[in-house]
């Protein structure tokens, strides 16, 4: 699998995906049914994000006694880094920290993911400049 993935994946592929990562091999029947019951979602509907899917990579396909199966071809963490770098890559380079302080703010955090955050944060203090520039336009913003 890929480390760095240039791949767009839709909010319904997303919910594909997420199935197929945490189970690993899969079913089109599996994932059909998970589907079913977590977003109402038709069988047709699943297979065309499944067809669109290995189109773009993002997951392989064999046939095995009459059934389809789909393994990932796009690690988890590969997509989600290509997600979150592309969404922040939107945003004014001086308002980051903030909307990420209140993305923080809003999310549900194990004791441990807040424990390697604090380590992390810690360590980029060290040498972190005093403020971070606007890079919304070629000379930047007017204050
Ligand atoms: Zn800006």
């Amino acid at each position: 699998m890929e480390a760095t993935v240039q791949l767009e994946i839709s909010d319904a592929e997303w919910e594909v995906m997420r199935i197929v990562w945490t189970l690993g091999e899969s079913t089109s029947r599996q994932i059909s049914t998970i589907l079913a019951d977590k977003m109402g979602w038709k069988s047709a509907t699943v297979k065309t994000l499944l067809g669109r899917l290995v189109k773009k990579g993002a997951l392989a396909t064999t046939k095995a006694n009459q059934a389809f199966v789909y393994t990932p071809l796009v690690t988890e963490q590969a997509a989600m880094d290509t997600a979150t770098h592309a969404l922040f890559g939107h945003l004014c380079e001086m308002k980051v920290g903030a909307t990420l302080a209140s993305l923080v703010d809003d999310l549900t955090l194990s004791r441990t993911d807040i424990a390697q955050l604090q380590q992390l944060l810690a360590t980029k203090a060290v040498d972190a400049p005093s403020e971070v520039a606007c890079n919304c336009l070629p000379d930047g913003c007017q204050p």
